[in-house]
């Protein structure tokens, strides 16, 4: 397979002490923004994914009309306190909530761009599937 170039960064930015969050020009000139509460709310490490498919599983069972409203979890905004490059191919980002564990891979940054061109790209789901 070859590689693929717009998987590669040509610039990282990291925005820590403004708390403006990521951005990244990729090799294909793409250009990706990422607030620090998005990639804290994405961040890949297997307790947050854990945690994501728990939430996914309640949200499904407590569906409009069943009555049951989960009550809204105060959570102070998140931010960085300080991020690090791994290798030549990550990110690890420093939350402000003491959250250090993910590992952002470019790959998986350029899968999770929040723009539309890239949700349809990368994210097409494949035919949801309700019951
Ligand atoms: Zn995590
Ligand atoms: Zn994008």
């Amino acid at each position: 397979m070859l590689p693929d170039v717009r998987r590669k960064p040509a610039s990282v930015k990291v925005h820590v002490s403004s708390g403006a969050g990521v951005d990244i020009t990729w090799s294909d000139g793409h250009a990706s923004h990422y607030d620090f509460a998005y990639l804290r709310d994405e961040c890949p490490c297997a307790m947050c994914s854990d945690e994501r498919q728990k939430k996914q599983d309640l949200a499904q069972r407590t569906a409009p009309g069943s009555g049951f409203t989960p009550l809204p979890m105060f959570k102070p905004k998140p931010s960085a306190r300080a991020a690090h490059a791994v290798g030549n191919y990550a990110l690890q980002i420093d939350f402000n909530d003491g959250h250090a564990m993910g590992i952002y891979s470019f790959d998986y940054l350029r899968t999770i761009c929040p723009c539309e061109a890239c949700a349809r790209e990368y994210r097409a789901s494949p035919e949801q599937t309700s019951h």
